[in-house]
């Protein structure tokens, strides 16, 4: 209705409790709430991967009602992409590495899709999830740079009671899986101990957590200690800091975070 702000939450769908945050922090900033459920071809670098991502649209509903959630955006991909779309958005250097190197394209499918759904949402503000803190580093790029008229909003990651991020892709870690993936958080709740203790060092810690977590049996992309404000490789004086991971569990390829402020010493862990 005129003049009711309008807050909105991307995202694709098979919704957990992690969703449910950006949704339940949507509803205390806005008078209306938008949640768009739309598994997006454009972003996937694996064929395999979009077929099989678990789709679980009825059930997703219910949840949106529960929380009295005012539109449930659910586009068929003829209506995202009725032709081959010939404009696509690209944000170059937060995009290059990490996620964006081990899955060629996904970023620019990422940022095209959100920019399309922006425009047709017209949103005030838009939430995101730190669990995916690139995408989140992306979109906030591209909404600068593009004077999109939103604020972006970062909601902090949700945990299983183990630690392990909640993400839709968990659904297909077998139980064997599912008891190992807390080593990946544990790996990185490790590691912002050592950064704490010795401020230093990156490249040796980093070195280290990939052995050990291929050593328990993940196949790790990355183990980065990043500056955080623009995800480039940190160099001792910085201060604050994030570590990202990506790391295949069998089929399953998991992403995960952690944040690290240096100005305040160790007590902070
Ligand atoms: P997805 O459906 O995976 O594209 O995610 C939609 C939105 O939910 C993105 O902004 C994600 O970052 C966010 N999200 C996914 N998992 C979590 C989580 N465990 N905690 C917080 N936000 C999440």
């Amino acid at each position: 209705m005129a003049g009711e702000s309008i807050a909105f939450v991307p995202t694709m769908g098979n919704l957990h409790a992690g969703h449910l945050q950006l949704v339940n922090a949507a509803k205390t900033q806005a008078d209306r709430v938008v949640v768009s459920m739309f598994v997006n071809p454009t972003q996937f670098d694996e064929q395999g991967d979009y077929a099989n991502y678990p789709r679980t649209e009825e059930a997703d509903i219910d949840k949106l009602q529960a929380l009295a959630v005012d539109v449930a955006y659910v586009p068929a991909v003829e209506e995202m992409y009725p032709d081959d779309i010939l404009t696509k958005v690209s944000v170059s250097q937060v995009s290059d590495n990490y996620c964006g190197a081990a899955r060629p394209g996904h970023f620019d499918g990422v940022a095209t899709i959100v920019c399309k759904l922006f425009n047709i949402v017209q949103p005030d503000k838009v939430f995101f999830g730190e669990k995916d803190f690139q995408q989140l580093m992306v979109i906030r790029t591209m909404v600068a740079d593009l004077n999109v008229p939103v604020e972006v909003v970062a909601v902090p990651t949700f945990r299983e009671l183990d630690g392990l991020a909640m993400s839709s892709r968990n659904t297909y870690l077998s139980e064997a899986e599912r008891q190992q993936a807390v080593q990946l958080y544990q790996a990185l709740c490790q590691a912002k101990q050592a950064v704490l203790e010795q401020h230093k060092r990156f490249i040796e810690i980093e070195r280290y957590y990939l052995q050990l977590l291929t050593g328990q049996g993940f196949e790790p992309d990355y183990f980065s200690i990043c500056r955080r404000h623009d995800l480039q490789a940190a160099t001792d004086g910085d201060k604050q800091l994030i570590i990202l991971v990506a790391a295949r569990l069998g089929k399953t390829r998991l992403i995960d975070n952690i944040q690290i402020d240096l100005t305040v010493g160790p007590l902070n862990y």
